[in-house]
């Protein structure tokens, strides 16, 4: 064992350290190792080290939406999946960005749909109110 005060290696059974004099303390095991191991996660998580493929939302942006951004989005989703596989995280990650990009393009035209037909119920609902 070694010694705590002034590191010389001494005999496992020695008691005093031959160099400095100093009692030997049994060295007690780092906490590390008497921790549980880490879970281990399912092979199924396993491969989920890509970028976010967002394709949850690309899917919801189409069938909420605007069917051509939606498809792009979806499109660019699904690519990145296979492309992280094939080892182009560069690809994987430019089509994430491009697909989350386009999910909120279809989001924001759904928006901009929404209070489009809010704000013409509204002018229609005054016009008739005031004439
Ligand atoms: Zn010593």
């Amino acid at each position: 064992m070694y010694c705590q005060k002034c590191g010389h290696e001494n005999y496992d059974s020695a008691i005093q350290c031959s160099a400095c004099g100093e009692i030997l303390v049994p060295v007690t095991k780092p906490p590390a190792d008497t921790l549980p191991p880490l879970p281990s996660y399912p092979p199924a998580r396993m491969h989920v080290v890509g970028p976010p493929n967002h394709l949850v939302w690309a899917i919801l942006a189409t069938l909420l939406c605007c069917l051509p951004s939606g498809i792009v989005a979806i499109v660019y989703a699904a690519q990145v999946d296979s492309k992280f596989m094939a080892g182009d995280v560069a690809g994987a990650q430019y089509a994430s960005d491009q697909a989350k990009l386009w999910s909120w393009i279809s989001a924001l035209a759904l928006l901009v749909i929404v209070v489009g037909y809010v704000m013409l119920a509204v002018v229609a609902t005054l016009g008739s109110t005031v004439r």
